[in-house]
């Protein structure tokens, strides 16, 4: 099969978040299953400053029209791993951050428009697999393409939607208004473009099975994104599980680790690694207690007040707290960092230090509202970190509690209840001093599961072998 991924952001090159990760993983994990995998993304600025090899080959350039303006794309070319890394340099993209622009609907817009264009001239591809807000419009733009092409939708975070005017239908992407008046394209009082692609793209689905049964049945979530879903894609709407990068997560091969470890060894290695995380942070060394870690974005979605009050049942039992994040709720963080002494802020976007604390803490913390799939988690089981987590998405579907036996991997607290991130540390404080065969029991099931692709990749083929060619 010849596979396009349409994508706002990937690694090797650039990352936010999960999507980074997965477009990466996942193209890899197909290029070995012998599929023929391309990924399209911007030309960012920040891009081509760490990585100029993406700007060297000059694949085409061609121009198109958003209503009466004309635009300019240059497509650049690159290998890597066995997939083919195609880049729209437009002038939308001479910016050194992802997203988070005033015009970003436009953006997006003028990205999703030359990916269009792009398609018309190189119309090879079997599937097109579309991700999140920024591609959405893609499905019905190729709708009018004269080659017969399979559409995908993954919703990795229904958050984010792109809300625009009734008239950036035409004034964008070239588009009758009747797709507005109908509702086909509208949502509440507005354009929006995940709906767009919900109601046009031949498959959709999201990253975990939990998190496509939560989004059909609520239908007030995300400003109404769950009631489209039921009532549109409803029994076709599914949830496969992200894999990772289990290369790149490889506690026996990461080469930040002052030493590395499996099963075998974790408890020595996880305490080098505590030591040199501790030592850069110039934080005391000699503390007894539990480390958690928390490596995200400080968005209200990934349960930052929960954090904070976390913190609250650190002193008693001498534990200490790294928390690697940026985001809107830095200020929070930082106020609570001041009153609690036991918590240190890395306030940045650091890979290395994130590979490292992963392998020095204890426990890693990730008691989001939502969460569609997470990765956090899964990394930090590999790396014998035992999760804490709340029972939402991808999360209740990838961590197995204290409670489940032989299966535990975890602490699944019920975000419902008051108060139960705090008494959920309080058991994790316990487990830590006064249970150490059973913790390591944890630790173990955890290292031991199977987080790569093989299972998830073969999801994704069968769902783009069910859409029958129209
Ligand atoms: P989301 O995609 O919602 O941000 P995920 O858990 O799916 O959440 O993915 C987040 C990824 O980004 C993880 O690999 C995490 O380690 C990484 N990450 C988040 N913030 C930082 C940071 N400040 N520095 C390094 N890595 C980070």
């Amino acid at each position: 099969m010849n596979i396009l991924l349409v994508t706002g952001e990937s690694l090797p090159y650039c990352k936010s978040g999960g999507l980074g990760d997965f477009i990466w993983s996942y193209s890899k994990a197909l290029a070995k299953l012998g599929e023929h995998v391309s990924v399209i993304l911007p030309l960012y600025d920040l891009v081509i400053a760490k990585h100029p090899e993406a700007e060297k080959e000059v694949y085409d350039r061609f121009d198109f029209h958003m209503s009466e303006r004309t635009k300019w794309a240059t497509i650049t070319k690159t290998e890597n791993e066995g997939v083919d890394f195609y880049f729209v340099r437009m002038d939308e993209f001479k910016t050194m951050a992802l997203y988070g622009y005033p015009n970003d609907n436009e953006r997006f817009a003028s990205f999703t428009m030359a990916v269009n264009t792009f398609l018309t001239r190189h119309n090879d591809y079997d599937v097109v697999h579309c991700n999140d807000w920024q591609t959405a419009v893609l499905p019905l733009l190729l709708r009018y393409n004269p080659k017969t092409i399979k559409t995908v939708l993954t919703i990795h975070n229904p958050a984010y939607q792109g809300w625009g005017l009734r008239g950036d239908l035409s004034y964008f992407f070239n588009l009758d208004l009747d797709y507005y008046d109908s509702g086909f394209a509208k949502l509440g009082d507005s354009f929006n473009f995940l709906k767009t692609g919900i109601m046009a793209a031949d498959k959709v689905n999201t990253v975990s099975p939990t998190q496509a049964r939560e989004l059909v049945s609520d239908h007030e979530a995300f400003g109404g994104i769950g009631a489209i879903l039921d009532w549109c894609r409803h029994n076709d709407f599914s949830g496969i599980v992200n894999g990772l990068d289990t290369e790149v997560w490889n506690p026996k091969t990461d080469p930040v680790l002052p030493e590395n470890y499996g099963s075998d060894n974790a408890e020595e290695a996880k305490k080098k690694a505590r030591r040199a995380i501790l030592a850069y942070l110039d934080m005391d060394l000699d503390f007894k207690g539990p480390l958690y870690g928390v490596i995200t974005r400080l968005s209200a979605q990934k349960g930052i007040d929960r954090i904070i009050r976390a913190m609250d049942g650190l002193h008693a039992a001498d534990g200490r707290m790294i928390i690697i994040g940026t985001g809107e709720l830095e200020s929070e963080v930082m106020g609570a960092c001041w009153r609690h002494p036991e918590v240190y802020l890395v306030n940045k976007y650091d890979e290395n230090l994130a590979h490292l604390l992963y392998a020095a803490s204890d426990y890693f913390l990730m008691p989001s509202y939502f969460e569609p799939c997470g990765t956090g988690q899964l990394i930090s089981m590999r790396y014998g970190t035992l999760p804490i987590v709340s029972n939402v998405g991808g999360l209740a579907d990838t961590v197995k509690d204290l409670g489940s036996g032989e299966e535990a991997t975890g602490f699944v607290f019920n975000g419902s209840l008051p108060d139960a991130i705090y008494n959920t540390v309080l058991a994790a404080n316990d487990l830590f001093y006064n249970n150490r065969k059973r913790f390591a029991e944890l630790q173990k099931k955890g290292m031991s599961g199977e987080y790569g692709w093989a299972k998830s990749a073969k999801e994704y083929l069968s769902l783009y072998d069910s859409i029958s060619w129209k």
